[in-house]
């Protein structure tokens, strides 16, 4: 994903600060839990993480890559009777053809009150943003791995305890053969995978009321801002999910500040018409607007953090439970 309209925000914020009504967002007040949700074993989650970076990485084309999909797909069997499988071929912005291979996991499929949740499971072909291997692949520990390792354990958790509305949980593929620098020959060359499941959804007329993107949600201390683009088409979901995280006890991690908007799978998802939000790591202090290890060497197993794990699964366990009644 990409990250491209940093500037757009902070004219945002001259104006919101030079504007004669100053603006300022206040907390929302927390709302009461109505049912008691699972607990998040983030244990669980951290181990899903580990074993995907045991693979190597999961570049689109390379064996490790239909490694992990094996293990990707036995796993959601384990949780449910009701996985897709969808393979494809798509054509990167750089011309190779990658077969790709989806996932859509679905509990409660005959609910039409339903939730998707969402992650990318590929991992980035190059480390373009560190001074050093450039051109190896990264593990993607955070970058991938870990909102794959917060879904499967929530999947865990959805066949052990039925919720009362239906789920479905998309692992989307060839989220991060795009190209480096966020101009023009950025558009739409990131989230093949859910570009290609739109086109052509795992059953035809699929929809939810809404949407949930994970990506990069396992990093020690990881900073979680109001994406522009979730904010702009589904502010209720935002809302929310970080109200909840805050009854919690999480606002440490879901901070209540504008972030940047952000090119990623949710854009698409949008698009086909589900309202959907990013749940993404940001920087207030980089340039790229990510953490320091976005797309970097640094993104391995030692940045990730169960701590961040549970405040991220549990949080979406409670908003998930209390739907429906
Ligand atoms: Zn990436």
């Amino acid at each position: 994903m990409y990250n491209r309209t940093r500037l757009l925000f902070l004219l945002l914020v001259l104006l919101w600060a030079c504007g004669p009504q100053q603006t300022v967002q206040q907390p929302p007040a927390p709302s009461p839990v109505k049912v008691i949700a699972p607990s998040f074993n983030a244990d669980s989650a951290y181990e899903y993480i580990r074993q995907q970076v045991a693979f190597g990485p999961r570049v689109p084309n390379s064996k490790e890559h239909v490694a992990c999909a094996q293990y990707l797909f036995d796993k959601l069997k384990a949780s449910t009777p009701n996985v897709v499988e969808q393979k494809g071929v798509v054509t990167t912005y750089d011309d190779v053809r990658l077969n790709i291979r989806n996932y859509i996991a679905s509990f409660n499929p005959d609910k039409k009150n339903r939730v998707l949740l969402f992650a990318h499971w590929d991992t980035r072909p190059w480390a373009d943003q560190d001074s050093d291997r450039e051109r190896e692949p990264i593990d993607g520990a955070d970058d991938g791995a870990s909102g794959v390792g917060v879904l499967l354990e929530i999947a865990r958790q959805l066949s052990a305890k039925a919720p009362a509305i239906g789920v479905d949980i998309a692992f989307f593929d060839a989220e991060d053969w795009g190209a480096k620098g966020g101009g023009p020959e950025s558009e739409d060359s990131y989230a093949l995978g859910t570009q290609y499941w739109t086109r052509q959804p795992h059953i035809a007329n699929y929809t939810a009321n809404y949407g949930i993107l994970l990506d990069m949600v396992g990093a020690r201390n990881a900073q979680f801002r109001l994406e522009g683009f979730s904010s702009e088409q589904a502010l209720y979901v935002v809302d929310k999910i970080w109200k909840s995280a805050a009854a919690l006890g999480y606002s440490n991690y879901f901070l209540l500040e504008q972030g940047g908007y952000v090119t990623d799978d949710h854009v698409y998802v949008i698009r086909y018409g589900i309202p959907s939000i990013d749940i993404i790591n940001s920087d207030k202090t980089t340039r790229s607007g990510f953490a320091p290890h976005w797309h970097t060497h640094q993104d391995s197993l030692s940045i990730i953090d169960p701590l961040t794990l549970k405040a991220v699964g549990q949080t979406l366990l409670e908003v998930i439970y209390n739907e429906g009644h």
